[in-house]
């Protein structure tokens, strides 16, 4: 039986944003974000229209470098210029990049201290979306120490790092991939499962029987083309109306974006007190 109450991933994301606004409010000169893309991805355009927003809503500046093409020469040295200017705070490469170039050879170049969406092993900054869901978690004084806890996904910035932090707040953690042979084994008995797959309909009923929350990171378009999840409510529902599960929109999306937001003013302090 699952007694947490959790407050929704979009009542928290308007908080904290009321929050940063607040605190950015008080200073003279504001945190500023670069955000680089190259070519006319329609996924790109629409993150960076998400992104380019949030900063509007809380007082972040931000300056947006387009590129129709490049190379990657061109744009380690964009990269360079950006690390060496004191006004920038926060620099991202926005994903995804045309195939032509490869994020491996460019994001690196980004500083650490300015690396705000956490690609870097040696970032100053989580991976937006591992550490939305942590602090979402947190949020809702949800205690991980001693939960078991089934991430599906083993992916640089989304599985991997999440699985790190969750080992860091003491729970036990299980990393499924798609070598996995039987998945079942470990989403049954888990507390919390996270599925950062990609695929929409991906568990059934039966894997959520001692789940207390679902935490739903895909992002996909059902047969209709309508935006949705990995998760599949009405089969989390066959096992019982009080397991949390994350919408698809307006659930771990929201909590990246805020993260994104408060790297970027996280990256400003930092700026502050070199
Ligand atoms: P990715 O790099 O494609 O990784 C997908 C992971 O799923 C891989 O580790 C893969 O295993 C695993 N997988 C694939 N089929 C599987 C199966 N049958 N059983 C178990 N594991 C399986 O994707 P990603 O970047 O992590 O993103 C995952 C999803 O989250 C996508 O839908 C993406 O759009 C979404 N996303 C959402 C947000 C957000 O803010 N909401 C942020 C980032 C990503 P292998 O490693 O063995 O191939």
């Amino acid at each position: 039986m699952n007694e947490h109450e959790f407050i929704s991933c979009e009542e928290y994301a308007r908080e904290t944003k009321d929050y940063l606004k607040k605190l950015i409010s008080t200073w003279l000169d504001k945190p500023t974000l670069a955000i680089i893309q190259v070519g006319d991805n329609p996924a790109s355009n629409s993150y960076i229209k998400g992104k380019l927003k949030d900063c509007e809503e809380v007082g972040i500046k931000h300056e947006h470098i387009h590129f129709d093409k490049t190379t990657t020469q061109e744009l380690i040295k964009c990269i360079e210029a950006l690390n060496n200017r004191r006004d920038i705070d926060g620099i991202i490469v926005q994903l995804p990049l045309p195939d032509y170039l490869n994020p491996d050879d460019i994001t690196p170049h980004i500083a650490k201290e300015k690396d705000v969406d956490g690609f870097r092993v040696d970032s100053y900054f989580n991976p937006c979306t591992p550490k939305g869901i942590i602090d979402w978690l947190e949020y809702n004084d949800y205690d991980l120490i001693g939960k078991d806890v089934t991430v599906i996904g083993r992916s640089k910035i989304v599985g991997k790092p999440l699985v790190n932090m969750l080992i860091d707040k003491g729970a036990t953690v299980t990393c499924c991939n798609s070598k996995t042979r039987n998945l079942y084994k470990h989403t049954k008995f888990a507390d919390v499962i996270v599925s950062a797959v990609g695929i929409p309909n991906f568990l059934r009923a039966g894997d959520f029987i001692a789940a207390e929350v679902v935490i739903d990171v895909g992002i996909n378009r059902d047969k209709n083309g309508k935006l949705c999840g990995d998760i599949n409510r009405e089969e989390v529902l066959k096992c019982g109306d009080d397991i949390y599960v994350t919408p698809v929109p307006k659930g771990v999306g929201l909590l990246t974006r805020v993260s994104l937001l408060e790297n970027v003013y996280n990256a400003f302090i930092y700026q502050k007190e070199v």
